[in-house]
Order: structure tokens, then C-alpha cells, then sequence
């Protein structure tokens, strides 16, 4: 056992999902040729000034809220100053000293154990641009589209204790984000940043380590990795004698270590100062109940709902929670054939089986919660075997048939025909004596070998209910 106990806060950027940008009308679109969604303002040109975007504060206090935190009564943005390519104006304008929110929490499960991470602050704050580095002519590029996107930082109290409690939390603030609808959290676009501070000390002493800062994860399993191996070094540094230096590193992903990046700037170095072309904002009590009467049912409410609703299994309300899109979908489907259980196992076996191997959302899946339980109802109707539905729906899935069409088109329709399935039954009995045997000396479940082999005669259209118990019969008869 290490003699040290781990200390994690993060630091998590997301975009929001706002048309415009923070403080200008220019479209915030990813994906557009570069430099092409840029302004006057944006560019930082003399004599242009800020607006702030309306849309963005309310996102920020709508996650304000949802964190459980609280919305300051007045907020005012400042000026970040540095120096680099991307940052057109010379300063990022962020909040300094009156964020949007403060002091909130965020429930969290790890380990099988429920657990609060404190939420320091949650800023709003602009986007810088992209460099885009061309080895072909040995320079720098760099695109402006992203400058002005508007930003929330949301940083936690260091109140994690391991990178898989990191790993956790960012899954769960993830998918609360989702829910909310102010981010699509995609860390492959850059949607979702986070930066990682950590620190060990000795288990039972209360001041805290001296941290060092890890960027560049580029998902949350490397945030996890990164830090593991930051642990470790910190660990190693110490009983050995060394020391750690508050310092900025960067998670290298192909060599699977941190190398260091910079020795890690005070708040003073950035000379952080009020902005004096955006003016102090009052945020109205009425504008704050306004947002928190509008908020969703966030995942951790609608899991505990579907249990007791539903009466789901803890795995399968799990899953469905998983996506708003697909729970979303659940209960519309159950609200049109009220079996939840039965849509809740399709819904969490085939149909995100689907989704995972299309690599699509539900919102794109060409089905509908009334196409899907037709479907279902079918299945358990006994019109259609179990094996035979998942073709199906792959087949509605891809050319938009409905189940009853596909079913016909396919002949896929069980064989509950009595004198039909004889036929198959009969032949199965005369090719196994051994096993006929068997069942008469008292071993009835050796008669599945005989429905499992008469399934297969059928081409795996006998309903296999009515094969067993006509099997049972035949054998009680000979
Ligand atoms: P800075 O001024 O260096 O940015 P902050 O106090 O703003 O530091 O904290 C940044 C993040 O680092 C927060 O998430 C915080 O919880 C975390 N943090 C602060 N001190 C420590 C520490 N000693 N060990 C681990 N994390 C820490
Ligand atoms: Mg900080
Ligand atoms: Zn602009």
C-alpha cells in the first residue's frame, strides 16, 4: 500500500453550443473553411467592441444551476493577457474575480459509492484560434474560426482521489452538459477540453502537495493514463529523496508519459484587469428562476426515476440514461405499448448495437419509437422468433420498411402450423432414438437437442414454443 494519498482537480473547457459567437454575430460553426467565420471584432481590430451573447450567460447559469452552485448577482468579465499566434487581441477575455457561479457541487459515482465534488467556479470565457501546423513548408498556420467561441470553464475543488474518481466525474459532468443541451462535450472537436492538476501528500496530513498541471489529454481515458503516470512519478520523486516543482506538462499519447512544458505561471502574470469595453452585468433573481424552472430532468433523477417507474434493471436504466436521445426514445416507445421492460432490453441490447456499429445517435436511426414497438409487439405475439426480429430490425434500419413488410417480403413468419411442424418433428425422432430414449427414461430437458435440431430443419422459422410442446406430445405418443 502507498503511504500517500492522491489530490486531483480539473479544469474543464466546454464550448457552448450557442449559433454566435460570445461577443460578436459570427456563425459558431465547426467545420467551416478556415478563416471564414471571423469579424472585426473577433479579429481584435482597433475600434471594434464586444456584445456579450445573451444565449451564452444563460447557458452559463444553466450550468451554474445544474451544478448546484451559485449565480453570482453580478458578474463582470477581465482581461487575460499573453502572447500568442492564436489570440488575436493580445488578452482572452475571461472572469476573473466574478465568475457566472461558484461554490456547487457535482454528485458523482465511483466505486460503487456516491461521492460530492466541489465546484470551485464556472467561468465564462472566449475561445482562442488554432494553429494548425504544416510540415510541408515548415510554418504555421493559423485559423481564426474559432476565436470568440464561447467557453465555460468549470473547475473543481481538489476534492478527487484517484485518476479513476478524475475519470468519473468527467463522464458524469459530460453527460449533465449533454443533457442540458448548452454543449455537445466532443472532445474529438475540441468540444470538450480538460486540464488536470495533481498533487500527492502523505495519508493524514491536511496541507496539500505541491501540484504540477497535465494538458493535452485528448480523451478521458488518457486523462485517466496521464494521470496514473503522473502519480506514479510524483510518488517515485518523493520517497526517492527529490522534489516536485509546481510546473505545466503535456501528456505525450505515443510515448505514454508528461514531459514538461512550462514552469507554471502565477495569476499576476497575466495582469488580469476588468474589460472596459464589456460593462458589469446585474443578473436578475427572475432570470435565475426563469432558467432553473426550464432545466431537464438531469440523468442521475431520470435513472432513480426509471427504476421505481419502470421497474428496470439497474444495467438496463443505466444504459438508457446513458444518451437523453435514447431515453428520450424509451419513453416514447412505452408510451405506445406499455411493456417497458421488453422495449428496455431491446432498447439496450440490439438497437445500441446497432447504434455502436453504425457509429450513429438514435436522432439518425431510421426508426421510430411506434416502428420499433410494432416490431416488438411481433416478437411477442410469437409471429416472429426472437433471432429472426433482430434481422429485422436490421433491415428496417436499412431501408426504412416497416416490420410487417419486412416480415412478409422475407418470409420470415414462424411455422405455428401443426401438420407442418410433425413433419420436421417426426423426422427429428426417427434420426435420434438415443436421445428419444433419454427423454422416456425420465430426462426432459433432453428435449431441447431435438427442438434446437428441428429449429434448424425449419430454417429457423418454427416457432420454437410450439415445437417443444408438440415435441413433448409426439414422444408421450410413440
Ligand atoms: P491555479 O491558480 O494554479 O490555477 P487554482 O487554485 O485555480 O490554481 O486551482 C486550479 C485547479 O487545481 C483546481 O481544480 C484545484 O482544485 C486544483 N488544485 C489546487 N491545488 C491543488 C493541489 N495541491 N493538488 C491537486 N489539485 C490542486
Ligand atoms: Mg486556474
Ligand atoms: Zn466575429
Amino acid at each position: 500500500m502507498s503511504q500517500f494519498e492522491t489530490v486531483i482537480g480539473l479544469e474543464v473547457h466546454l464550448q457552448l453550443s450557442t449559433k454566435t459567437k460570445i461577443f460578436c454575430s459570427c456563425a459558431n460553426q465547426y467545420g467551416c473553411p478556415p478563416n471564414t467565420n471571423v469579424c472585426p471584432v473577433c479579429l481584435g481590430l482597433p475600434g471594434s467592441l464586444p456584445v456579450l451573447n445573451h444565449q451564452a450567460l444563460l447557458y452559463g447559469i444553466t450550468a451554474g444551476l445544474a451544478l448546484n452552485a451559485q449565480i453570482n448577482p453580478f458578474i463582470k468579465f477581465d482581461r487575460k493577457n499573453y502572447y500568442y499566434p492564436d489570440l488575436p487581441k493580445g488578452y482572452q477575455i475571461s472572469q476573473y474575480d466574478y465568475p457566472v457561479a461558484k461554490d456547487g457541487f457535482l454528485k458523482i459515482k465511483s466505486g460503487g459509492q456516491e461521492k460530492r465534488i466541489g465546484i470551485k467556479r464556472a467561468h465564462l470565457e472566449e475561445d482562442a484560434g488554432k494553429l494548425v501546423h504544416d510540415n510541408m513548408f515548415g510554418c504555421s498556420l493559423v485559423d481564426y474560426n474559432r476565436t470568440g467561441t464561447p467557453l465555460i470553464e468549470i473547475v473543481t475543488e481538489p476534492d478527487l482521489r484517484s485518476p479513476q474518481e478524475a475519470y468519473d466525474y468527467l463522464n458524469t459532468l459530460k453527460l449533465t452538459l449533454q443533457y442540458l443541451g448548452v454543449s455537445d462535450c466532443d472532445m474529438e472537436k475540441g468540444s470538450l477540453r480538460c486540464d488536470a492538476n495533481v498533487s500527492i501528500r502523505p495519508i493524514g496530513q491536511s496541507a496539500l502537495g505541491t501540484k504540477t498541471e497535465l494538458k493535452n489529454m485528448n480523451s478521458f481515458r488518457a486523462v485517466k493514463m496521464a494521470l496514473e503516470y503522473e502519480v506514479r512519478r510524483h510518488e517515485q520523486t518523493i520517497t526517492s529523496g527529490g522534489k516536485i516543482f509546481q510546473e505545466t506538462l503535456l501528456w505525450n499519447d505515443e510515448k505514454a508519459m508528461t514531459i514538461t512544458m512550462r514552469s507554471k505561471e502565477q495569476a499576476h502574470d497575466y495582469r488580469y484587469f476588468p474589460d472596459p469595453d464589456l460593462v458589469p452585468f446585474a443578473i436578475d433573481q427572475s432570470v435565475i428562476e426563469q432558467v432553473r424552472k426550464q432545466l431537464p430532468e438531469l440523468p442521475q433523477d431520470k435513472f432513480l426515476r426509471f427504476l421505481s417507474q419502470y421497474g428496470l434493471s439497474e444495467y438496463d436504466a443505466n444504459m438508457l440514461v446513458a444518451d437523453r436521445g435514447i431515453a428520450d426514445f424509451f419513453e416514447a416507445a412505452v408510451k405506445e405499448y406499455p411493456h417497458a421492460k421488453k422495449i428496455a432490453n431491446w432498447m439496450a441490447g440490439p438497437v445500441l448495437m446497432e447504434l455502436n456499429d453504425r457509429k450513429i445517435s438514435i436522432n439518425e436511426l431510421k426508426i421510430t419509437p411506434q416502428g420499433l414497438v410494432a416490431l416488438i409487439a411481433r416478437v411477442e405475439e410469437g409471429l416472429v422468433s426472437n433471432l429472426a426480429g433482430k434481422d429485422v430490425l436490421t433491415a428496417m434500419l436499412n431501408g426504412g420498411k416497416t416490420a410487417d413488410e419486412i416480415i412478409k417480403d422475407k418470409g420470415l413468419a414462424q411455422v405455428s402450423d401443426d401438420s407442418a411442424l410433425f413433419e420436421i418433428i417426426d423426422e427429428v425422432i426417427a434420426q435420434n432414438p438415443t436421445v428419444v430414449e433419454q427423454i422416456k427414461s425420465g430426462k426432459p430437458q433432453a428435449a431441447g437437442f431435438l427442438v434446437g435440431q428441428a429449429m434448424k430443419k425449419s430454417g429457423g422459422r418454427a416457432n420454437p414454443k410450439k415445437l417443444n410442446e408438440l415435441i413433448t406430445r409426439r414422444i408421450a405418443d410413440v
